[in-house]
């Protein structure tokens, strides 16, 4: 069963998507998500290939993330951090 919680990291995850560059090759509009039983990342950029994880539990990962992610999809991230929801 979904809850609430998960709609709004889903909807985090779907924002990255959509509205960053990606961190490696910094193109505009290449992040894709991944099914949601991809168990080692949540986005692929089609052009690189380069994998990354929104909900990711590890602070030194979200380091790395642009800040324009880190606008966009931080707060739901932290919210589930702190709900103590292991990915
Ligand atoms: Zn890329």
């Amino acid at each position: 069963m979904r809850t609430s919680r998960q709609d709004l990291g889903d909807w985090g995850e779907e924002r990255v998507a959509k509205s960053c560059s990606c961190p490696n090759c910094k193109r505009n509009n290449t992040l894709k998500l991944l099914p949601p039983n991809f168990k080692c990342a949540d986005i692929i950029c089609d052009f690189c290939g380069y994998l990354t994880q929104v909900k990711t539990s590890k602070v030194s990962d979200i380091s790395r993330l642009p800040k324009s992610l880190l606008g966009g999809a931080w707060a739901p991230q932290r919210e589930r951090m702190e709900s103590g929801r292991s990915p």
